[in-house]
């Protein structure tokens, strides 16, 4: 496969949907650890790995978003962090049957640093470098650090990246919608913050995911490219999430999605992609598109 950054000179490429939610809908348990269980269920993930391909994505997503040696404490699986990552990428690299590019997830660790949290700086920075050296050495094809808010934590996993390994890097932040300020994550950062500090720290590709609906994400894509030359990647939830009983869900359909793709193109996104609730439906539909 040529390589994914001179592909994107050319081309808008396609990026997997949601996995989290859809090993949910394909009878992962609430309260288990993810990463854990689609290893033990290895043929629902391959499936959901293969949907996705079938359906069209450039690129798919290695199940290890929350694959970092903190956030497998609270399952008592720290010490298997490198084994559920090189476990994870072997079943999205099996899938991708060479047609599609395999980026390693990296996601938040779920604590804060002090004196906000309990986490020491030096502690974040190595499990990242951990986890990033376990997603190379089983062979992805890039690394995608994605769904941070904290300018703190995306700073180190960045930093992790550039440490241990040379793939193409994509960075990608969550946005809130914030009324007259614009956009910003959780924890204040907003879009130029985001896009000054990812470029000086040398990523390759920079976007933006979850929490926001895809018509919402057309204003922060153009944002983005107002302000830098970068590559841009835009994986937006399907729709806004609706609590049914206690289960949370999303009810945008392909259809309504594929609206705003073209816009979304014309904003300079180019890598288009789906995060909560999306599904393969919502793949195809990009695709198609494009
Ligand atoms: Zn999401």
């Amino acid at each position: 496969m040529k390589e994914l950054l001179e592909r994107l000179k050319e081309e808008v490429l396609v990026c997997d949907g949601a996995t989290g939610t859809m090993l949910i809908e394909n009878g992962m348990p609430e309260g288990v650890c993810p990463e854990e269980w689609a290893i033990k269920n290895r043929l629902v993930l391959s499936k959901l790995h293969k949907a996705y391909v079938g359906a069209g994505a450039d690129m798919i997503t290695s199940n290890t978003f929350g694959a970092n040696a903190i956030k497998l404490r609270r399952f008592n699986l720290q010490k298997q962090a490198v084994d559920i990552n090189k476990r994870a990428v072997e079943i999205a690299k099996d899938a991708a049957g060479g047609k599609a590019y395999v980026l390693g997830d990296v996601g938040p660790t779920g604590e804060y640093l002090k004196p906000a949290g309990d986490l020491e700086s030096d502690e974040m920075l190595e499990v990242f470098i951990e986890q990033i050296k376990a997603l190379e050495s089983a062979g992805v094809d890039a690394i995608i650090i994605e769904t941070m808010s904290d300018a703190e934590e995306l700073k180190r996993a960045i930093m992790a990246a550039k440490e241990s390994t040379g793939l193409p890097l994509i960075a990608s932040m969550t946005f809130q919608k914030t009324g007259e300020k614009g956009f910003r994550t959780t924890s204040g950062v907003t879009i130029p913050q985001f896009v000054d500090e990812s470029l000086l720290a040398g990523c390759d590709v920079i976007g933006t995911n979850c929490s926001l609906t895809i018509s919402d994400m057309v204003d922060v894509v153009s944002g983005m490219r107002n302000l830098g030359t970068a590559f841009l990647l835009a994986q937006p939830n399907a729709g806004m999430p609706k609590l049914v009983g206690e289960r949370t869900v999303y009810e945008q359909s392909a259809d309504e999605f594929k609206e705003s793709v073209p816009a979304l193109i014309k904003a300079g996104a180019n890598i288009i992609g789906g995060c909560c609730g999306t599904t393969p439906e919502h793949t195809r539909a990009i695709k198609t598109t494009i």
